[in-house]
């Protein structure tokens, strides 16, 4: 039974009560939904990316909705009620930072900055301060919002270091985060180059949905490049 579809991904009921079925789809969507598009095994290529990730951040002592994958293009995850915030860090200014600060593009912060984005696509993801998550009810309390911070950056630098190893860099990354059903908050949704951006540490090759979103060439070899170099395949 679908439970959810979302832009990236549809949930299905799994045969246990408490988990679900993610299903990764093909979908690929910018500027919220104004750009949209489609890319054959994407979606594979995001869920085993996802695999991949959720396994080392466990191994790091974060918890994680991922259970196993099921096939290809599908995990077995905890069910979780969602918090509506994405967790964005950031290492490196680009993207909306950039513009809506003027801080050059490529430009390295002094420190990991976690910003928090209401998920409403009416109002196109508003920023918001810790004040604005409290008064939504995004979260009950400002304990919460110091959890996810210090989640993001935790995670930050375990997917930094790691990715450095295979000559890429984290530039940013959006996360989300649920309550599991014992009410622990846990990592949800996918780490994948939908919502990592990545670049080519000597070149500075974008390796990501910026390549959608600014036309710069092949979406599907640059996720693989990404899935091979994270499997030790080097082109
Ligand atoms: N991001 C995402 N979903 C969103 C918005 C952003 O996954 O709805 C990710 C995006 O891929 C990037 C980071 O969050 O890795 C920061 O994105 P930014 O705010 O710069 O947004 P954009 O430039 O995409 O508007």
């Amino acid at each position: 039974m679908l439970i959810y579809e979302g832009k990236g991904k549809k949930l299905y009921q799994a045969e246990q009560s408490g988990y679900v079925l993610a299903e990764f789809k093909d979908d690929l969507t910018a500027f919220n939904a104004l750009k949209k598009g489609e890319e054959r095994g994407k979606g594979e290529l995001n869920c085993l990316i996802s695999q991949v990730l959720f396994e080392l951040l466990q191994t790091h002592g974060i918890e994680t909705h991922y259970i196993k994958l099921v096939e290809n293009h599908i995990m077995l995850c905890k069910k979780m009620k969602m918090i509506p915030l994405e967790v964005v860090v950031r290492n490196i200014a680009t993207g909306s930072l950039s513009k809506r600060l003027g801080i050059d593009e490529g430009r390295p912060l002094p420190f990991a900055l976690v910003e928090f984005y209401y998920k409403d696509d009416k109002l196109g993801d508003p920023l918001l301060n810790d004040e604005h998550c409290l008064i939504l009810g995004a979260v009950k309390s400002q304990e919460v919002l110091e959890t996810l911070r210090e989640s993001g950056k935790k995670i930050n630098t375990i997917l930094s270091e790691y990715f450095l190893e295979k000559d890429l860099v984290l530039v940013d990354f959006k996360l989300e985060f649920g309550f599991d059903e014992q009410g622990e908050i846990v990592l949800g949704d996918e780490l994948s180059p939908d919502n990592l951006r990545l670049w080519d540490k000597h070149t500075g090759k974008k390796l990501d949905k910026d390549v959608f979103r600014q036309d710069l060439g092949d979406v599907k070899s640059a996720y693989e490049e990404v899935l091979g170099r994270i499997k030790g395949e080097r082109k």
